[in-house]
């Protein structure tokens, strides 16, 4: 099968964080069968390879030259629904997802619509704002696994904060309930909840929150009470708005952020006796 690649090209350019990164080829699958085979391919051949969404919450490294990219976003997708019930393809954005939902009077997706996600990105991290998670009007997923493509109902996966059981898996789409409202009031939620994430969010280039909380304390304060907000290595820097956001403000390399993260986990570590575990995927 002739799918369209490029070789050791920068993969930062498909990450929201920018951080330049070459990698040794980035594969564009156009549709689902190039995908599917793609996947089995890298496998049966042993080629490590990253599946990669709208790279929201994923940063390359110089590690990363060894690695193949299946980047998703030239998929060809679609979104279509029965009475109350959408189905949508991995590679559709949150925020066209939402909008099919709106124009259709249908409400789920009025707080998730702000994360700069895929579907398939957004249900593999289990991304989630305002109290709500993907995977809480999720009803099943098509995935590609063991060679075979196959639809699990929600009841049988596993989501966590910020995590699900789906590491091994090509998600291809989803089916989710949602439920009749006024069009107008669905707009006006989901405005209502996009002004607060634009009060509340740093601008610039991010990967929204780096760490996961804990339990029991936010990552954010952790690191503010650390005397963490602003501080700078290189082009990186802890937001002084959101002590948990890391913003790349001037052309920051991987190697700045890398030290960035070590000396956030060092002063949390010295000061809280917490280790912080990254949120964001770093490869
Ligand atoms: C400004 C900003 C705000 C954010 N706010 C939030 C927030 O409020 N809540 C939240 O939870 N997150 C938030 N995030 C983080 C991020 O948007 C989420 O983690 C999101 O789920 C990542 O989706 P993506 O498509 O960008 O995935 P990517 O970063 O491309 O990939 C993430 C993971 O999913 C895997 N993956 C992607 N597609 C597939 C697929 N089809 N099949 C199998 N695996 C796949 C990748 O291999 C990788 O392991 C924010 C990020 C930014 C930049």
């Amino acid at each position: 099968m002739d799918i369209k690649s490029s070789t050791n090209d920068d993969i930062g350019k498909f990450t929201t964080m920018k951080i330049p990164a070459k990698v040794k080829k980035i594969y564009y699958p156009k549709n689902e069968q190039e995908l599917v085979f793609l996947y089995d391919y890298l496998l049966d051949n042993n080629i490590k390879f990253v599946i990669l969404g709208n790279g929201s919450n994923t940063i390359f490294t110089k590690k990363s030259n060894n690695l193949v990219i299946i980047y998703t976003k030239f998929i060809k997708n679609h979104i279509s629904k029965r009475e109350n019930i959408v189905s949508v393809s991995s590679s559709v954005m949150l925020s066209k997802l939402y909008r099919y939902c709106q124009e259709n009077s249908l409400s789920g997706f009025e707080k998730l619509a702000s994360i700069p996600a895929t579907v398939g990105g957004a249900i593999m991290m289990n991304a989630g704002c305002f109290g709500e998670n993907i995977c809480d009007n999720l009803l099943s997923i098509k995935v590609h696994h063991n060679r075979k493509t196959y639809w699990i109902k929600k009841e049988k996966l596993n989501f966590g904060y910020r995590n699900s059981n789906l590491n091994d898996y090509l998600i291809l789409s989803a089916k989710f309930s949602c439920h009749k409202k006024d069009k107008c009031e669905i707009e006006q939620d989901y405005i209502k909840y996009l002004s607060i994430r634009f009060v509340k969010q740093p601008k610039g280039l991010s990967s929204g929150s780096f760490f996961k909380n804990t339990p029991t304390y936010s990552a954010g304060e952790l690191i503010e009470k650390c005397g963490l907000k602003g501080f700078t290595v290189g082009g990186a820097k802890v937001s002084e708005k959101h002590a948990n956001f890391i913003i790349n403000f001037n052309n920051s390399t991987s190697e700045d952020i890398l030290k960035l993260i070590k000396i956030i986990k060092k002063n949390v570590c010295q000061k809280f006796k917490i280790n912080l575990e990254e949120e964001v995927k770093i490869y």
